[in-house]
């Protein structure tokens, strides 16, 4: 599957039908799955057989919409979550454990820095976030002895800066870390950080990949090259027994390929329980059969709308990194060429107020705390998703507090492009 094109592997990955069987993706709703003998059920409990048992853990439904994303983004392994903060929280905790160290991107979604700040460190788990375009000497010095993983986003949300995988990739190898990229906005059709060096991509499917506005959702997918057993000492959660399934070793028992989603889906799963529900992996999968499809559309109806601002007069600033003014277009071009995606944000003259007072005249674009489905929306996020930051945070992570992020979606850029004119006057 992984050598046909990114359309075929939409509409066709993660599940082939046997003859006479559901040509789409049977919903399993199902809390529980029966067995013939105690025997049968004990070898999954043990990890000895693969199957279901309980949908707290694992449901097939997931687990075909789960492979697609595999597939999609050149992974070995995936599973789907309750939601994007679920996939982050559970990618990064599935190898840090209390007195761990994160070395982080500054420039990133709020809830991911909120996690990371201040929920994560009440766990024993430390950060230090970097700015997205620190050079490589600069990333090194980040790095502490107790460090476990490397974050950053490809293109973060809401600053839309763009990631230097490669660069990042380097540096969090030389210490001994994985990488792992949260590749919500691109999507794995406009990027796939696996080909550049990441380790594990996280997803919030509730944007793009579902693009309707209709199921909160997250992914994890592991490239299935980290060598854990490596770097045994870093990683013991991975590479010593666990007690909790009679000394099983993750790495030696599914390998490089199988261990990382192995792990989280017998212990994170099991103990946290954040599983997307059989329904809205469904809803996804409907979503990721068009995802090639929508998104150029969304990256057209972006560039129109970007190239729209970057000409007017009340426009301090327009961030999007398709212009070729932006400070990131050169590492857009390398990371994606066919454009990124359809969020733009940018800075009218006159601040907060100015802001508000225009989102308020829009009549196409809603305001909205969603990005990414097929209606145009926006949002100030000083005011809402990045509140509980302050100035100084909100500078550092690129977010001024006049900033308007305008989400394109999937109607005519003639008529959006009209909403904004209006609006501006
Ligand atoms: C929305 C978002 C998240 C969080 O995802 P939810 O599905 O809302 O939990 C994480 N990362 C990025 C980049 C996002 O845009």
């Amino acid at each position: 599957m992984n050598n046909q094109g990114i359309g075929t592997r939409c509409v066709q990955a993660g599940y082939t039908p046997g003859n006479g069987e559901p040509r789409q993706v049977p919903i399993i709703q199902s809390t529980t799955f029966k067995y013939d003998t105690s025997e049968d059920m004990g070898k999954l409990f043990d990890l000895e057989a693969s199957g279901y048992f309980y949908t707290r853990l694992q449901n097939p439904t997931n687990d075909h919409v789960a492979a697609k994303i595999a597939a999609l983004e050149g992974g070995s392994a995936a599973m789907l979550t309750s939601s994007g903060q679920a996939a982050n929280f559970f990618a990064l905790f599935n190898i840090c454990e209390c007195g761990s160290h994160i070395v982080a991107s500054s420039s990133i979604y709020g809830g991911t820095f909120n996690l990371i700040a201040v929920t994560m460190a009440k766990m024993g788990i430390e950060v230090t976030f970097v700015s997205p375009d620190a050079d490589e000497d600069e990333l090194n010095a980040a790095f502490k002895d107790n460090t476990r993983a490397m974050f950053g986003e490809t293109i973060a949300n809401p600053a839309l800066t763009v990631l230097d995988i490669e660069k990042f990739a380097k540096v969090a190898h030389a210490h001994g870390v994985p990488l792992v990229v949260d590749n919500t906005f691109p999507t794995p059709v406009n990027c796939r950080p696996i080909e550049w060096g990441a380790d594990i991509v996280t997803h919030s499917t509730t944007k793009y990949m579902d693009g309707h506005g209709a199921a909160v959702g997250g992914a994890i997918v592991d490239a299935g090259k980290f060598d854990w057993m490596a770097h045994a000492d870093k990683f013991p959660g991975l590479t010593q027994p666990d007690e909790s399934y009679h000394g099983i070793v993750y790495a030696e028992k599914f390998g490089k390929e199988g261990a990382f989603i192995t792990k989280c889906t017998s212990q994170l799963m099991r103990d946290f329980g954040c599983i997307q529900s059989p329904q809205n992996a469904f809803i996804l999968n409907l979503g990721l059969e068009s995802l090639h499809v929508r998104m150029p559309k969304h990256v057209e109806n972006g560039l129109a709308v970007a190239r729209f601002l970057e000409g007017h007069k009340k426009v301090v600033k327009v961030n999007y990194p398709g212009l070729e003014s932006d400070k990131y277009h050169e590492l857009a071009k390398k990371y994606l060429p066919n454009g990124g995606c359809g969020v733009v944000s940018f800075e009218l003259e006159g601040g907060r107020a100015a802001a508000e007072s225009f989102m308020k005249k829009l009549k196409i674009a809603a305001i909205e705390t969603h990005v990414a489905d097929a209606r145009t929306c926006c949002l100030n996020p000083a005011t809402s998703t990045h509140r509980q930051l302050t100035d100084e945070q909100l500078e550092a992570a690129g977010i001024p507090a006049g900033l308007i992020r305008i989400s394109c979606g999937l109607e005519d850029s003639a008529d959006l492009i009209a909403d904004i004119a209006q609006a501006l006057e």
